[in-house]
């Protein structure tokens, strides 16, 4: 495995480089990840400016950017493989549920057109009834996480409306109303737009914007062995960003066929990195300490354990093995 790796941007930028260097995870901040509260603020502020070897203002990055980061980031710390709890296939119509191992390298990313413009538009000759152009363009990671703080959209459930924030960030001018608020854009959207407007704005605004990672990767259909079925891995949610943080911590889900709550998720991850390296540093009589493990990538743990398993278990073969032929074959 690659201890870092050159990545595109796919966005164009007047102060970030094309092309960045990212190094794999450390283990003692794979700890951080799955404990900390904020997924955003911590790859923000503590894992991107580590992993990233050149000096990148990450709140400018574009969203689609982010994404792109945290999918390649994932990949070179973790692996491409998935485990996934639903295949949806097209071939036999059918959706198959359980566990199943995906590979994260067939989730496309679409380059963005040459011509697209920095700010796009949406003609008033769209809507039925709204007549202005809407005008806006993609979102920033730092919008994004501004955003999520703000309480105008909090809804009444106290969730974060998380489609409606992203609109208004990425709307810049409605009419002639240039750098429009937020709360002005809410009080267009509440008062003076009719629903099938907003739907068909939030239409229109998606295709114009259909780039970037997709939301959907290929895998063999468990039923009828189609190669093209599909499984759902959407760049926002848990395909990379810990579950917890868009759903309550009493949600459950289903890991190894029994049934967690996130909370319990989060414990267990934290858990077994624990186990791990202490497990490494047991079975090496302590060659290899714990304290210099944290500060390795996570695949330097995960390569540890795969082979002194291995070793326990012909060790105990070979237990076994001289046992029974001592039981078999008495000495003469
Ligand atoms: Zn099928």
């Amino acid at each position: 495995m690659a201890i870092s790796e050159k990545l595109q941007l796919l966005c164009k930028y007047d102060n970030i480089p094309s092309e960045l260097t990212i190094s794999a995870i450390l283990t003692e901040d794979e700890l951080r990840y799955v404990g900390d509260e904020s997924f955003l603020d911590l790859m923000l502020t503590v894992i991107l400016p580590k992993v990233v070897a050149e000096d990148v203002d990450f709140y400018k990055l574009f969203e689609i950017d982010f994404n792109w980061i945290c999918r390649c980031l994932r990949i070179l710390s973790f692996g491409p493989i998935y485990t996934t709890n639903s295949i949806f296939c097209d071939s036999c119509h059918n959706t198959t549920y359980g566990e199943y191992k995906v590979n994260l390298n067939s989730v496309k990313c679409i380059p963005i057109p040459d011509d697209t413009p920095e700010i796009m538009r949406v003609s008033k000759h769209e809507f039925i009834d709204f007549d202005k152009d809407i005008f806006f363009k993609l979102p920033t990671i730092g919008e994004i996480q501004n955003m999520m703080k703000n309480q105008l959209f909090i809804r009444k459930d106290t969730v974060i409306d998380a489609l409606l924030g992203r609109l208004c960030c990425m709307i810049t001018c409605i009419g002639d109303q240039v750098d429009i608020s937020d709360k002005s854009i809410l009080d267009i959207f509440k008062n003076k737009m009719i629903s099938a407007d907003y739907q068909i704005l939030r239409a229109i605004i998606n295709q114009m914007t259909n780039f970037g990672l997709e939301s959907c990767g290929k895998t063999q259909c468990p039923r009828c062995k189609s190669i093209d079925a599909t499984f759902i891995a959407l760049p926002d949610d848990r395909y990379y960003v810990r579950p917890w943080e868009l759903h309550s911590d009493d949600q459950t889900v289903t890991v190894a066929g029994v049934e967690k709550t996130y909370r319990e998720v989060r414990q267990q991850l934290y858990e077994n990195i624990i186990d791990e390296t202490l497990f490494i540093s047991r079975a090496s009589e302590s060659a290899v300490s714990a304290d210099w493990l944290m500060t390795q990538p996570i695949f330097v743990r995960k390569k540890y354990v795969e082979s002194f398993t291995k070793e326990l278990q012909e060790r105990e073969k070979t237990v076994k093995n001289a046992g029974s032929r001592r039981l078999g074959q008495p000495n003469r």
